[in-house]
């Protein structure tokens, strides 16, 4: 299993239940996938009698646990970040499929229902030293090239910058929280959850036209032996141990909860601009250029293409670790968008 392997992405899919509207609606049509985990397989129904068969790195059913797609998803990713690697987690597929159920859910009643964000700063939290180790985050939204900071609303244009001998990316703008439990994390992100929906409503845009970004920053201290990896600090494997300055080593985790992949009619008559749509199209194909040169482990992974690009170029490939769950219906009518979904995903592997 190469669950950890850095460069490559791993695909996941997961269905979400079928919804009430769809019990009744659809009652007498069958999914338009059939999912055989075991086998890690899935088959889109091409019409009655015939369907395409796809493969990816994991199957989720309707049935998968919010825990289990933690540990398939993001479980690695997190791993790695706890070991200084950057890493990147997201989730693509048509609004409504879950996407957010997956990465943003706080539980806060029903714990068992805690997505990916949640979890990840549980894990993160429960391996770091108070005190000696460090754990902050941001949280931001993307809305056609313009990068907002959820955790303070007045900050709606935040510039990249990209140091282009590292390649590191940073946010020198962005409200950076340091976090020492679990409550404070559940509380903020609640109050980014609560800014992005009055932004958003002062602005008359939809939440699923914009991508919203967790960024987690770790850093963790140590002491006394040789350095191991590229992002610790300190070349001195001659100096006295004991003179030695402690190492830092530096992970960052990007979860991505990306705008919804649906086609948007060019008449704009669901409320959706043609620049909004231009922009979410932009984006999300550049994004489908990187994974695909991830996937075909190109030397050029073309990152310039767009902000959202941009903001992920230090997590995507080198000894980073990207995981992409793609969130799909199993709606017969939205049979098309679940087909584009796929394709992304098999894009991606
Ligand atoms: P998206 O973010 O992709 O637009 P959401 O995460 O908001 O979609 O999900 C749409 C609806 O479906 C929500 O009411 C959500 O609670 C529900 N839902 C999504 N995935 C699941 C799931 N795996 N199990 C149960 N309900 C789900
Ligand atoms: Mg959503």
């Amino acid at each position: 299993d190469d669950a950890g392997v850095p460069g490559r992405v791993r695909v996941a899919v997961r269905l979400r239940p079928r919804n009430a509207e769809e019990s009744v609606a659809d009652a007498d049509f069958a999914d338009c996938v059939e999912l055989q985990p075991e086998l890690k397989r899935l088959k889109l129904r091409k019409n009655n009698w015939d369907t395409d068969t796809y493969e990816f790195d994991e199957v989720l059913t309707e049935f998968a646990s919010q825990k289990r797609v933690y540990e398939v998803v993001a479980k690695p990713v997190v791993e790695g970040v706890l070991d200084g690697y950057n890493g990147t987690i997201m989730a693509y597929g048509q609004t409504g499929t879950g996407k957010t159920y997956t990465l943003g859910r706080l539980g806060e009643e029903d714990t068992a229902n805690r997505g990916i964000m949640v979890r990840a700063m549980e894990d993160i939290l429960a391996e770091v030293t108070p005190g000696r180790d460090s754990v902050s985050f941001s949280y931001l939204q993307l809305y056609m090239e313009s990068l907002q900071d959820l955790l303070d609303p007045t900050n709606d244009n935040i510039s990249i910058v990209e140091d282009h001998k590292s390649g590191d990316v940073s946010l020198p703008g962005a409200t950076l929280v340091e976090i020492r439990g679990q409550q404070s994390f559940l509380e903020l992100l609640r109050l980014g959850e609560a800014h992005r929906h009055a932004a958003n409503t002062k602005l008359n845009i939809e939440s699923s036209r914009s991508h919203a970004l967790l960024m987690v920053h770790v850093k963790r201290s140590v002491k006394g032996r040789e350095p191991a990896h590229p992002s610790e600090n300190g070349n001195n494997t001659n100096m006295a141990k004991s003179l030695r300055p402690p190492l830092v080593r530096k992970g960052k985790l990007v979860v991505v909860d990306l705008a919804g992949s649906e086609r948007i009619g060019k008449s704009g008559s669901e409320g959706h601009t043609r620049e909004e749509a231009k922009s979410i199209n932009l984006s999300l194909s550049a994004l489908g250029k990187c994974i695909n040169a991830l996937a075909e482990n190109s030397a050029h992974v073309p990152v310039r293409d767009s902000k959202l690009t941009r903001l992920l170029r230090d997590s995507f490939g080198g000894t980073a670790r990207t995981s992409l769950v793609i969130t799909i219906g199993p709606s017969p009518r939205h049979r098309g968008e679940t087909a584009s979904t796929i394709m992304f995903g098999q894009r991606a592997m």
